[in-house]
């Protein structure tokens, strides 16, 4: 068994689309990146390097490279996922937070759980996301910015 945590941010600004675990979102705001800037399946991706001691999602996807420029995060965990089985690991579950402030993210976890346990090809009971606020506080809570965190348990394939 491996376990592995993932955590990412990304700034919330206006005239970029709001993309959460490969939902489209209807917001008046979206994440700021060099890719779709998914914050969640970045930490997912993270979570998976980090338990089979791959390292992190800049060594494999650097933001330099123009060819993640407005990339679609969903095809990068799918490149991850196959590094992942390449190391004869799989996914025995995931549990995730999201720390939103806005929008109201609960309507939308039922489709976030589904993709991603379709890009990971486990059972949505595999797969849990939860949403919460910052209460307000902080950088999360004046709206600046959506956090994501992520862990993972693999098992071996190895028998
Ligand atoms: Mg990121």
């Amino acid at each position: 068994m491996r376990v592995g945590e993932g955590f990412d941010l990304h700034a919330l600004v206006p005239d970029r689309p709001l993309i959460l675990a490969g939902v489209l979102i209807p917001y008046e705001k979206g994440l700021l990146g060099h890719s779709d800037a998914d914050v969640l399946i970045h930490a997912l991706i993270d979570a998976l390097l980090g338990a089979c001691a791959m390292g992190d999602i800049g060594q494999h996807f650097p933001d330099t490279d123009p060819k993640w420029l407005g990339a679609d995060s969903k095809m990068m965990l799918e490149e991850v996922c196959k590094m992942v089985g390449d190391k004869k690991y799989k996914l025995v579950n995931m549990d995730s937070t999201i720390i939103a402030e806005r929008p109201k993210l609960s309507p939308y976890i039922p489709k976030m759980r589904q993709t991603l346990a379709d890009l990971l090809e486990v059972g949505i009971d595999c797969v849990n996301v939860k949403a919460k606020t910052s209460e307000q506080l902080g950088t999360v809570g004046r709206e600046e910015c959506i956090i994501a965190t992520v862990t993972v348990l693999l098992t071996s394939t190895n028998i």
